[in-house]
């Protein structure tokens, strides 16, 4: 096989969502040479998303108000034992296939090339990248050669810093033996709306088992979605059937699909963040939430990072400076994540059994028994929450 290089950057990031996209805007504006690969087409297309963004990220991000579709005031939660509670959370539902368009717009205006309908292939055998898979070599000065598939032909691309920001089940991932285990299996609907809400809605039912339903409004309809914890040997369909039943004789919904979607959210936690060269960010490093299932915060906060250390490493020609990655990571997200998962697994000791709901009030951010002692900003400033 022809292992030649056909182009070469300083930084290959392969992935445009969020993490991706955030990662190649702040490497190019360092000043590193970055290729953007995106297997899809059309970056955000199909979109497997409930669309809820918080008002920090908004600002963080410079959302065109264009984006901001829906406002969103506060979050009502339905518990099983018929308890409600609303609790304020600020926030929008975007059109997620258009937010990611703009973060890569914005990648690429600063600066970075974006490949679409370019894959990053698994290596195989032989080895595609320099050093041994699963046990890369330090830097030594290398560059590491990525096998792509763009519109049918195949190609190398050579790079200093390679970034995984491709989603759950991570290629890049997988060849730094990074991988997540624990998945919610997500489905959801498009649906008309009887009236119009500023708020979103969280059910826990017990046929939701491991997660919860959601109904996201965006004016006159709702993306309506259940996620449900593989591991309890559901599967999705049949319960976002049930649920939509349960809204629509409640006179929230008419029985109307306008479109479906679904996906995989992982709520293992954190499964990693490099190995030597090649850094992993967003779902890829297991960096979305488990108790919510919201990633996209986190996606654009550490792909920022990724982009910002791997430029400096690029430019100081020292890869010791990755190290700040991981320390970053640490320092701003893994306390939420890790608190969120110790919440996860106490939880999954309730399915099934009547003391589900007092859990929950421990268990679920509408809570303050979530939270516990010092624990509302999980440790950090800039933390973004769901709520
Ligand atoms: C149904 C559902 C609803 C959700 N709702 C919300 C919500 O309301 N709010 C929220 O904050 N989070 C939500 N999430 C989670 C959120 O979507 C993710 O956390 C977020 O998308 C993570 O961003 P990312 O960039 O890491 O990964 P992704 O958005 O998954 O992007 C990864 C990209 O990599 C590409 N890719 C994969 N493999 C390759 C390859 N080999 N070569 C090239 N490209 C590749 C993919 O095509 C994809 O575009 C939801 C998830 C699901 C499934």
């Amino acid at each position: 096989m022809n292992k030649k290089a056909q182009d070469k950057c300083d930084i290959l990031i392969i992935g445009a969502g969020p993490a991706g996209s955030s990662a190649a805007l702040k490497a190019a504006q360092e000043g590193a040479k970055v290729i953007l690969i995106e297997q899809k087409k059309e970056i955000g297309v199909p979109v497997q998303c409930a669309e809820y963004i918080p008002v920090q990220l908004t600002t963080a991000v410079g959302l065109r108000d264009d984006l901001l579709v829906q406002e969103i005031h506060f979050m009502r939660t339905y518990l099983p034992n018929g308890e409600v509670k609303e609790t304020e959370s600020i926030g929008y539902i975007t059109d997620r296939d258009r937010f990611d368009q703009h973060l890569a717009e914005k990648a690429e205006e600063a600066g970075a090339v974006i490949r679409k309908d370019c894959k990053a292939e698994i290596p195989l055998n032989p080895p595609l990248l320099k050093g041994e898979i699963g046990r890369l070599k330090a830097w030594e000065g290398g560059l590491s050669d990525v096998e792509v598939i763009e519109g049918g032909k195949r190609y190398f691309i050579e790079a200093k810093i390679i970034i995984g920001a491709d989603g759950p089940r991570s290629t890049v991932g997988r060849w730094i033996g990074v991988e997540n285990k624990e998945f919610v299996s997500a489905k959801q609907y498009i649906m008309p709306l009887k009236f119009e809400m500023d708020y979103t809605e969280v059910y826990f039912r017990d046929y939701i088992k491991g997660g919860y339903g959601w109904v996201f409004p965006k004016g006159n309809k709702a993306n309506v979605g259940v996620g449900i914890d593989i591991s309890f040997g559901s599967e999705p369909s049949e319960a976002l059937d049930r649920f939509a039943d349960e809204l629509f004789k409640s006179g929230k919904i008419e029985k109307k699909i306008l479109n479906s979607t679904g996906g995989l959210i992982p709520v293992g936690g954190l499964v990693g963040t490099r190995k030597d060269n090649i850094l992993l960010c967003g779902d890829a490093a297991g960096q979305c939430n488990p108790i919510t299932g919201a990633g996209i915060s986190n996606a654009v906060l550490c792909g920022s990072l990724a982009g910002e250390i791997s430029a400096k490493a690029v430019i100081d020609d020292n890869l010791d400076i990755l190290s700040e990655y991981d320390e970053a990571v640490e320092e701003l997200v893994a306390h939420s994540i890790n608190h969120a998962v110790e919440k996860r697994r106490y939880l999954q000791q309730h399915w099934g059994r009547d003391t589900l709901s007092e859990a929950l009030k421990t268990c679920w951010i509408a809570f303050e028994g979530y939270y516990g002692e010092n624990n509302k900003h999980g440790g950090s400033e800039i933390e973004w929450e769901l709520q």
